[in-house]
């Protein structure tokens, strides 16, 4: 009999987003996987198809041309890039690169569910830090929670699932007030529908700080979640790290195109992004004016807080259609994440939501 590795066998099962549920008579919508609903953009089809045409050949290893393309766009060296099959491997990749038995990792809860499955298999050992008020990344608590083993810290923003940005100044205090050799990591996937002016600027606060990595995707805004790519911006020696242990060739030659591609349609998906914004912050004073305490969103999702209730409100917006993401695992932060879709997918939202917040009328 095979021994596996005793973190194993702990794993948590990263829970994907369900389908839409299947109506007679009316559409049904998927809000559980924080997609982008629009189709893609003008041109990257016909890019992505004359790339599948070269699916005999291996893609290039060191993903040069996606490399020089995004390091014009962001205005970093190409030595400071690695990219992966979305953010969530190159985060894999980070923290095989950085930990080992023995080490800590420290992150927010609730926070995003990939966390506590990439820390226990590096031997690491995870250290959730509770949410203060409003949903909001306890910083203090969070220095609190540094030892000597610390090795890194995931600070998600905007957090999934529950929407807040940190703040750009408190982030710093933070990481200044911290030893430089544990490795800061900045997830911002949803960094594209960040409006807060006051929001973390993770690019800027990698300046002359090399222990900052900024993590970043091309599955959520850009809308191409389903080719799998993501990227960090890191010093060059952790950037080498990572391409170090990725796996060889990860990001396909057809990802490769559509990324490339995309980044050249970017005015049009920027307006995109900004009619999702303008949804999201509708969908949030909807709810809110339904009574629910849905705390500030600055990504392409909202949380609704359902406690208890959590299970029941996920079925009740299935019955109308909508599949949603619950997080119910009894504890402080249960509760719904909703992605902001097209129009009819909101208002289907609403609908549902002013049924729950009104069960005597039903
Ligand atoms: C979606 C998401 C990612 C990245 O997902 P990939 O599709 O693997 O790029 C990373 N971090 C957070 C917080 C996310 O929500």
């Amino acid at each position: 009999m095979i021994r596996l590795r005793s973190a194993i066998g702990g794993l948590p099962v990263y829970v994907a987003g369900k389908p839409a549920p299947r109506l007679v008579e009316a559409p049904s919508f998927k809000l559980s996987s924080n997609e982008n609903p629009f189709p893609p953009l003008p041109g990257v089809i016909e890019a992505t198809m004359a790339a599948v045409a070269r699916m005999n050949r291996y893609p290039d290893i060191t993903n040069a041309e996606l490399t020089s393309a995004l390091s014009s766009r962001l205005g970093v060296p190409g030595e400071q890039l690695a990219f992966g099959t979305g953010s969530v491997a190159v985060l894999y990749h980070l923290l095989q690169a950085a930990c080992e038995a023995g080490d800590e990792v420290i992150f927010a809860w609730r926070s995003f569910e990939a966390y506590p499955i990439a820390t226990p298999v590096t031997g690491a050992t995870q250290v959730p830090v509770p949410l203060g008020p409003g949903a909001v990344h306890d910083l203090d608590a969070m220095r609190r929670a540094v030892t000597p083993a610390t090795k890194a810290i995931m600070l998600c923003t905007p957090n999934n699932p529950t929407g807040p940005a940190l703040q750009h100044q408190p982030v710093i205090d933070f990481i200044d007030s911290l030893p430089d050799h544990i490795m800061i990591v900045l997830d911002e996937a949803y960094v594209e529908f960040v409006t807060d002016p006051e929001g973390l600027r993770g690019l800027e606060a990698m300046i002359g700080r090399p222990n900052v990595v900024v993590l970043r995707t091309f599955s959520k805004a850009y809308g191409l979640a389903g080719f799998r790519v993501g990227y960090c911006v890191a010093d060059p020696a952790v950037a080498a790290a990572v391409r170090a242990v990725s796996l060889p060739f990860g990001v396909s030659v057809a990802a490769q195109a559509a990324v490339i591609a995309s980044l050249d349609a970017e005015a049009l998906l920027f307006d995109r992004v900004a009619e999702l914004i303008k949804a999201r912050d509708a969908l949030a004073v909807g709810l809110r004016d339904l009574g629910f305490e849905v705390p500030d969103s600055q990504a392409n999702f909202v949380w609704l807080p359902a406690g208890p209730d959590t299970e029941a409100y996920a079925a009740a917006f299935a019955r109308a259609g909508v599949a949603v993401r619950p997080y119910a695992s009894g504890g402080d932060w249960d509760g719904l994440r909703i992605t902001v879709g097209d129009p009819a997918a909101n208002a289907r939202v609403l609908e549902v939501a002013a049924a729950l917040a009104a069960p005597a009328a039903n």
